[in-house]
């Protein structure tokens, strides 16, 4: 497990399981046994992914699974998993999702949530801070 994510983990003072589960599912967060259950089948890549997903389901209290619930968890995985110097590093080169996961080893999807939610968060912040210099 990644030393931040482990931290995390700490902080929300929530155990965290690697298990053999369904193939389907990639892990969940059981807040009844406040434990995470990341499936042992997948990659590192995946299991880091799952579990940041899971530890903001925790983070967040979420107790069911809806739409929203999922798209919250994962913009908050993003933000665990993407460091901002390392993408824009990376995105320079080449800012297509598969090679930007690739460089940073997470999956393409997260680094798409990161495009859609983040990045333009970051660009209205670059944006308000050079109105001001
Ligand atoms: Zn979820």
């Amino acid at each position: 497990m990644v030393q931040y994510l482990k931290e995390e983990a700490k902080r929300l003072r929530v155990h965290v399981k690697v298990a053999k589960l369904a193939i389907s599912l990639r892990g969940f967060y059981s807040p009844a046994k406040n434990t995470i259950y990341v499936n042992r089948s997948l990659t590192q890549d995946q299991r880091r992914e799952a579990l940041a997903h899971e530890l903001a389901h925790c983070f967040y209290g979420h107790d069911c699974t809806s739409e929203f619930n999922e798209r919250q968890a994962d913009h908050r995985a993003a933000l665990l998993l993407i460091d901002p110097d390392l993408y824009r590093q990376a995105a320079l080169l080449n800012p297509h999702p598969n090679f930007v996961a690739i460089e940073l080893g997470v999956t393409s999807h997260i680094v798409q949530v990161w495009q859609e939610h983040w990045l333009p968060q970051l660009a209205a912040k670059r944006r308000e801070f050079e109105d001001v210099a």
